[in-house]
């Protein structure tokens, strides 16, 4: 039988769960009160601009960093590009 746990919430903390738990054999339905996922590291739009909320999420990809972690064992791949200046 499938264990579940529900989610409250689409930020980049109720995402992770929701990535993570389904490794172990939770069925996780994630419930997001807006219209984009992300929470506050998320982005809006009004009429044809689009806004980034604040927050960004740039530090923790290093290597041991929680992103590089949660990544690895999620199996993900990230593309990584340095911005130089020209
Ligand atoms: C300037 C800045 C830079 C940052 N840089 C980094 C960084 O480099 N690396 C890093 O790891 N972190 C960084 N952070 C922190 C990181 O962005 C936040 O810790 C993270 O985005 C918070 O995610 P969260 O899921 O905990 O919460 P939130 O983003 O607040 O998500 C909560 C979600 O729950 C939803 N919600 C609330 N109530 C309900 C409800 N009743 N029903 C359904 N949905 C609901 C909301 O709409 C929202 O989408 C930075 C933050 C700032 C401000």
């Amino acid at each position: 039988m499938h264990k579940q746990v529900v989610v409250i919430g689409g930020g980049i903390g109720g995402l992770t769960a929701g990535a993570l738990l389904p490794k172990h054999d939770y069925v996780v339905p994630v419930l997001e009160a807006s219209r984009e996922w992300g929470g506050c590291a998320g982005k809006f739009q009004r009429h044809f601009y689009t806004f980034p909320v604040g927050a960004t999420l740039g530090m923790g990809f290093e290597s041991g960093g929680i992103h590089e972690r949660i990544n690895a064992y999620l199996g993900l791949k990230l593309k990584r590009f340095l911005l130089r200046k020209s």
